[in-house]
């Protein structure tokens, strides 16, 4: 038998827009883009499960408030044009 919303268990909810949340306070390593390799071919903007990959009309800037450092982008770039670092 198909289950419905009410047989979903209990949960935490957020109460507050996840704009809210600055999610880059979880990051052990950050990406740092080679601007002299990168193509602007906006994979890692596709990827990026954070929308922390922003586009300025000329290139693209990780969003470190928001970027966990997981490193989807990293493992996507076409041109190995992200390379993850330890933050210290
Ligand atoms: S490391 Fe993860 S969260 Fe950060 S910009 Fe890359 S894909 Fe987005
Ligand atoms: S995926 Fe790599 S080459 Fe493409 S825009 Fe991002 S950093 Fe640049």
């Amino acid at each position: 038998m198909k289950r419905g919303w009410k047989q979903i268990p209990i949960a935490a909810v957020s109460w507050i827009n996840s704009t809210e949340y600055k999610t880059g306070s979880w990051r052990s390593f950050r990406p740092i883009v080679d601007y002299e390799k990168c193509i602007k071919c906006m994979q890692c903007w596709v990827y990026c499960p954070d929308l922390a990959i922003k586009w300025n009309g000329e290139e693209i800037n990780v969003d470190y408030d928001y970027c966990k450092g997981c490193g989807i982008c990293s493992e996507e770039c076409p041109v190995g044009a992200i390379k993850m670092v330890k933050e210290v």
